[in-house]
């Protein structure tokens, strides 16, 4: 496993994470969470990602079970959450979601009692709440860090400009600025972290923890042949996500990326995550995973990224780059 400072901060992170979203309690149980954490632990991977919002706080429940049960020392590996959306779903109330002072206290209270632990290392602002003053937002957090709540702060689809205005008040009061973002980033999805991001990464020295490296499963050349039962965009209620990414534009390019890691015998999924960490910017990829196999194969990620020569990643941005043709008028 390769590890990488999170931007200036002194914190190392496995350049391959492990995340809970969709898949912990809506797909698999206590039991398949237990030995996919097992694999990843056992293969360097320090960083475990999840959030308030993910399963309505039963994603943290059951990860908190699975730590208490594994009893690995805590020193030797770092856990999240994110607040934003509040556990209710439906029945939020107006301050059990938002960034405001209450509900990012008493959200992270509620993590720590689903996690099981004294602490988290990083605490994420899962998005901008427009309705919360910034000062508002940096003032609790840094709270937070003084009182070994929480480790590290950071955002998550925050825009350069808001990850700069909390910076500005930061430095104005004296107080602990955010460490890393959660963008997501992918061959699709690139403008973040390629282009937004670039001078925040000279200046402030941001690390980030990237999301969604095969664009939900797409990037795993799985979606191919059809949906296949139990896959992410065969759920209910997850129509948005496969709108969003089952189109011609993409799935042609996925056929043709899938051609090439052939070729380089490596799996779509490795020449994909590969990619991803490639990017110095990526402190980590978080993966996410249903299956033992899924999660063995994605961490072959990592020696992949020797086939990925400067003249192989100029093929991949032929590839990714290609408009779609134009119809004739
Ligand atoms: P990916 O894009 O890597 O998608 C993971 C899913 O793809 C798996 O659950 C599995 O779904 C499928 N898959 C993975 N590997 C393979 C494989 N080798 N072959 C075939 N299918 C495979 O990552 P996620 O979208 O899950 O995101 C990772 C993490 O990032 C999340 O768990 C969460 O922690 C974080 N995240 C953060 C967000 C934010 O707003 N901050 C938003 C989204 C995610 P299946 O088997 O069901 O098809």
């Amino acid at each position: 496993m390769e590890y990488r400072r999170m931007g200036k901060a002194g914190l190392q992170l496995s350049v391959l994470s492990f995340g809970s979203w969709v898949s912990f309690h809506k797909q698999i149980d206590d039991g398949v969470a237990d030995e996919l954490m097992g694999i990843a632990y056992d293969k360097g991977i320090n960083f475990f990602d999840n959030a308030e919002v993910y399963a309505l706080g039963e994603s943290e429940k059951m990860m908190g079970r699975v730590l208490k049960k594994k009893n690995w020392d805590r020193t030797s590996y770092v856990i999240s959450s994110k607040v934003f959306w509040g556990w209710r779903g439906k029945q939020n109330k107006p301050n059990q979601t938002g960034l405001s002072r209450k509900h990012i206290v008493e959200a992270c209270h509620e993590a720590l009692q689903r996690l099981q632990s004294e602490y988290l290392d990083l605490y994420f602002c899962h998005r901008p709440d427009k309705n919360a003053p910034i000062e508002e937002v940096v003032w609790t957090m840094n709270t937070l860090i003084q009182q070994g709540k929480i480790l590290y702060w950071g955002t998550s689809e925050w825009s350069g400009v808001e990850i700069m205005e909390a910076h500005r008040v930061a430095h104005q009061y004296n107080l602990i600025g955010p460490s890393m973002e959660q963008p997501q980033y992918n061959l699709f999805e690139r403008n973040k972290l390629e282009n937004e991001f670039l001078m925040i990464f000279r200046t402030v020295g941001m690390g980030t923890t990237i999301w969604s490296p095969l664009a939900s499963g797409l990037l795993s050349g799985k979606y191919l042949q059809g949906i296949p039962d139990g896959s992410r965009f065969a759920l209910a209620g997850f129509d948005w996500l496969k709108d969003q990414w089952l189109k011609n534009d993409f799935l042609d390019k996925v056929k043709r990326l899938d051609k090439l890691a052939k070729n380089l015998e490596i799996t779509m999924p490795q020449l994909s995550i590969a990619w991803c960490i490639k990017n110095p910017n990526v402190t980590t990829a978080i993966l996410g995973a249903t299956r033992k196999e899924q999660l063995l194969e994605n961490l072959g990620a990592l020696e992949a990224q020797e086939t990925l020569t400067e003249d192989i990643m100029q093929q991949i941005e032929e590839i990714v780059l290609t408009k779609p043709k134009l119809p004739d008028y």
